[in-house]
């Protein structure tokens, strides 16, 4: 399987070119060249499948002329050794729990696929590959997991300083070893502009290999249409329309949903859910798309003004706005209305929601109160605890920390100011 770039000025690259350079030298995302569907069987006997069974024939004709089957299944049994399990809300609305990986956010399985596939094409290869990741919290803490001790790999986390909550910040500073985090004085967007200036930056790229994990990235991104399937395999028996809500940010999540209807998996429609950062719920009422500065919110991992994969869910509609809007609906909750959903949810079935899977279940709800004959999963995507004040102060509770959890809280933080792009030029020129 070739991929392309989506602003057609470059060669058609493999998976491997794909994930070693994460965005082509157009700038454009890549994208599969095709996606076969499975056959019908496949889904018609889901259930009788194991989750990585799931996955090997699901990923199989996306990296198979680069990463042999052997070598697939062994990346596959490290990143899926955790559950994925459906806890039922309401009747017609169960929650899809992706939180419990070792940072207990579902970005643990796009962040190890990707940690594992780099760290298979840099064997034998002398180049270390440097891979820059700006966070707005989540993304950190999986990514240096993931690629904490992967041979041939460094890796540079820039975050926002004083913007990512406590444990969010353990996660991605105390690690050490392969992983250096860099505390910017500054917003999300100017960390994610700063490594944009750095792609470019021929001084660097010149002495140095820089690649992307953010969910530009084919290797982070498309492994997370396992999920959908493994969601797919336990609500199939419902005999309802499914439909999933899904709380997004920069998009990567939903578009990787679609990707599995694409595949042939029977789904009646997409919801993304967006905080106030409603970029694509706008474009889907005007049909235009104007990109705006981001606002924080509680759901902190969703501020994105700019969403970098809605080009690919465009892409995947052959850039149609009837076809997609057909298929897709995005619907934008403030903090006040998710706070009070927060509550709602716990005082009536003691269900424990972080602020994101809580857009995802208004989502949801939205959607059927005008389509009530369906059946609604909605992704929770982060475990409570990781948004700890916001969910004590909501819903009065303590909630009892995670093993996970414990074992970063003790250690002590290392990261290294900077300001300005200048800093860390100097230290990807340095190190
Ligand atoms: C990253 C993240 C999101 C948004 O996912 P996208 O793929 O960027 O849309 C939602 N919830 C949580 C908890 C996240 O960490």
């Amino acid at each position: 399987m070739k991929f392309y770039s989506l602003n057609h000025q470059s060669p058609e690259v493999s998976f491997d070119e794909a994930v070693i350079s994460g965005i082509a030298p157009d700038k454009g995302l890549y994208f599969p060249k095709e996606i076969k569907p499975l056959p019908y069987s496949f889904f018609d006997k889901i259930e009788l499948l194991s989750n990585k069974e799931i996955a090997f024939t699901a990923i199989h004709q996306f990296v198979s002329e680069t990463i042999p089957d052997s070598k697939l299944n062994a990346i596959l049994d490290e990143v899926l050794d955790f559950d994925f399990p459906i806890v039922e809300i309401e009747e017609n609305i169960v929650a899809l729990e992706l939180f419990h990986g070792p940072t207990m956010a579902f970005k643990d399985v796009g962040a190890r696929f990707m940690a594992n596939c780099l760290g298979y094409f840099s064997e034998g290869n002398n180049e270390e590959v440097t891979v820059l990741v700006a966070t707005s919290g989540d993304t950190g803490g999986a990514v240096a997991n993931g690629f904490l001790g992967v041979k041939g790999v460094k890796v540079v986390i820039l975050y926002p300083s004083g913007k990512v909550s406590e444990i969010q910040e353990k996660q991605l500073t105390t690690l050490g070893k392969n992983i250096t985090a860099l505390e910017v004085d500054g917003t999300f967007d100017d960390c994610q502009r700063m490594v944009k200036r750095a792609f470019l930056d021929n001084e660097i790229t010149k002495h140095k290999k820089l690649t992307s994990a953010n969910s530009i990235n084919v290797a982070r991104w498309l492994p997370q249409l396992l999920y959908f399937l493994f969601a797919f395999k336990q609500v199939k028996a419902k005999g309802r329309d499914i439909v999933f809500s899904i709380p997004s940010g920069n998009f990567g999540n939903v578009c990787a949903g679609m990707v599995a209807q694409k595949l042939g998996m029977p789904v009646k429609h997409f919801i993304a859910a967006t905080n106030v950062n409603d970029t694509v719920p706008q474009f889907m009422k005007t049909g235009e798309y104007q990109p705006k500065p981001s606002t924080a919110t509680i759901s902190n991992a969703m501020d994105v003004g700019d969403p970098s994969n809605f080009i690919r869910i465009r892409e995947l509609y052959e850039n149609d706005f009837s076809k997609l809007k057909e298929n897709f609906s995005s619907y934008s909750f403030d903090d006040v209305t998710t706070k009070a959903t927060m509550t709602k949810i716990y005082n009536k079935t003691r269900y424990v929601t972080d602020p994101h899977g809580a857009v995802g279940y208004l989502g949801l709800q939205h959607y059927q109160k005008h389509n009530p004959n369906t059946f609604g999963v909605f992704l929770e995507t982060a475990h409570p605890v990781k948004f700890l004040d916001v969910v004590e102060e909501t819903l009065n509770i303590s909630p009892s920390i995670p093993e996970q959890i414990k074992k970063v809280m003790g250690k002590t933080k290392i990261a290294l100011k900077i300001s300005s792009y200048d800093g860390l030029k100097s230290h990807l020129l340095q190190s």
